[in-house]
């Protein structure tokens, strides 16, 4: 997809403050400094539209960016980040389940996993979540540019086999640095937006 317009609309905590103009809605969950906003910034061509950073942990609100007139990126805060006090957990808990058990217009989510770990019992839990509320995965294996190349079908397998996927879902290699994959992405997009 050519974006010729990309801005972000909101930093939202409530349902509230969401956008009201019924645009599709691709959310991106995952670890925080898996690289979330780095996706988002490559697909859109944009250096730094959505806040990347090397400090984990920082977002907490949802970010609304608002893709062509057409659709937004919802990047949701990452999990995961040991500093975290019980309270911000619960906080953002409770903020997740409002926006992904009642969001009408959210299509499908990008659930986005380091494909040089395993997946951890936190990506494992999102999944099984995002299954359990029936909404549409697909697991964004990031950083792909740190594996060897002889390696990367086994580490994309293990992610599979890891996170127990269900078959129909689909696991996208990726690289915010070399841009593999992101065609691709485009492709699987298009269809909910
Ligand atoms: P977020 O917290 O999930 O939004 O993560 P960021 O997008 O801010 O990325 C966290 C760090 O990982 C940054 O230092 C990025 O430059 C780096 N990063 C993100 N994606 C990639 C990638 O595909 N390849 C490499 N080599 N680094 C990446």
């Amino acid at each position: 997809m050519k974006v010729n317009n990309a801005e972000i609309v909101i930093s939202a905590v409530s349902k509230q403050q969401y956008p009201g103009d019924q645009l599709p809605e691709i959310a991106l969950a995952g670890r925080s400094n898996v690289g979330k906003s780095s996706f988002i910034n490559k697909l859109i061509n944009r250096k730094n539209l959505a806040r990347t950073s090397s400090k984990p942990g920082k977002t907490q609100t949802l970010n609304f960016y608002k893709i062509n007139e057409a659709f937004y990126f919802v990047d949701v805060p990452g999990y995961g980040y040991a500093k975290v006090s019980k309270k911000e957990r619960d906080k953002w808990g409770a903020m997740m389940e409002e926006y992904f058990q009642t969001r009408d217009t959210l299509k499908a989510v990008l659930l986005i996993t380091d494909v040089r770990h395993e997946p951890t019992k936190d990506d494992i839990q999102m999944y099984d979540y995002l299954k359990h509320f029936e909404l549409p995965v697909i697991v964004v294996a990031t950083k792909l540019d740190k594996v060897p190349k002889n390696k990367k079908d086994q580490y994309i397998k293990r992610t599979r086999n890891t996170l127990e996927m269900a078959p129909e879902d689909y696991v996208l290699p990726f690289s915010s640095e070399t841009a593999e994959g992101k065609d691709e992405a485009w492709r699987l997009l298009r269809k909910f937006i």
